[in-house]
């Protein structure tokens, strides 16, 4: 007779598979590494460490002092990470628009029903923030709350976002915020394949017209869109990738972190990289 796999070992297995799938071991793309990516090594960016600040995700977010802008740093050096490019990418095929400009794209995708998606919607959730952004917050797709509201990242994952974006000195009208894919996938499921491909010429246009100094990938999803991998996020996650001349940081969604708090600390870690590359400084509240 088959045992009984105890209980204690049960909630170890599903919490390891929760953790996988945020990671996104769910293979979707053949391996590619249709960019040449690269990274700093930790090591390199040594910014002095700080203190997690408190991500309460009951505490609602308050406003956060303007952050210190510091000079342009040198670039660090960097070293390969991922295989070079073996085929056309995903946004090779993308023209580009001439003098393009959010709003033209808000008009190109128009009441879209290019994809499976558009069955299950409510409203569209385009993006939100500065369109002049120096960093761009990119997520999975929408979920419940933003598919009513048609805003990016304001359920309880978007609360810890904006309380993680508030840590860093910024406000949320400071950055940019979008999804790889602009409509909610039924029951919070991941994009699939072909709903990733038809949305994606569209982020590929927002960060153009944005151009940011930094994007920063929330979980396995939008790091494995944008990258063109299917190498696991905790192959790359914390360091520093070039994309499209870019640096872009993958980091766990917070989502994630509401199952994961003790990622916290991870998460905070990368996000004072992201400090140190657009020079900002930790607000005094956050220290020690
Ligand atoms: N999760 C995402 O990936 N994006 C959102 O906008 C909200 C939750």
């Amino acid at each position: 007779m088959a045992e009984r796999i105890p209980e204690s070992l049960q909630k170890k297995i599903e919490a390891r598979l929760r953790y996988h799938e945020d990671l996104g071991v769910r293979l979707f793309y053949r391996e590619r590494g249709a960019t040449r990516i690269s990274y700093v090594s930790s090591a390199a960016l040594a910014t002095p460490a700080s203190p997690i600040p408190v991500f309460e995700e009951s505490s609602l977010p308050k406003s956060a002092p303007k952050p210190k802008l510091e000079p342009e740093k040198t670039s660090t050096p960097l070293r390969d990470v991922l295989p070079p490019p073996t085929g056309p990418s995903l946004f090779e095929v993308v023209d580009k628009v001439k003098d393009d400009t959010l709003l033209k794209i808000r008009e190109d995708i128009g009441d879209c029903t290019r994809c499976k998606l558009h069955k299950g919607r409510h409203k569209i959730v385009f993006g939100d923030g500065n369109p002049k952004a120096e960093l761009v917050f990119i997520g999975e797709g929408p979920g419940a709350d933003e598919d009513m509201q048609g805003l990016p990242f304001v359920g309880r994952a978007g609360k810890l976002l904006t309380q993680m974006i508030e840590a860093m000195g910024l406000q949320r009208k400071d950055v940019y915020i979008c999804n790889v894919v602009k409509c909610r996938p039924p029951e919070n499921r991941a994009p699939e394949p072909d709903e990733v491909s038809t949305c994606s010429p569209y982020l590929l246009r927002q960060i153009d017209v944005i151009q940011p100094k930094v994007i920063v990938c929330l979980g396995a999803v939008a790091a494995k869109t944008l990258l063109e991998t299917t190498r696991g996020i905790s192959q790359f996650r914390g360091e520093w990738l070039q994309w499209r001349g870019r640096r872009l940081m993958a980091t766990y969604h917070p989502a994630y972190l509401l199952r994961n708090p003790n990622a916290k600390g991870e998460v905070w870690k990368d996000l004072q990289k992201v400090m140190a590359e657009l020079g900002l400084q930790v607000p005094k509240k956050n220290k020690s």
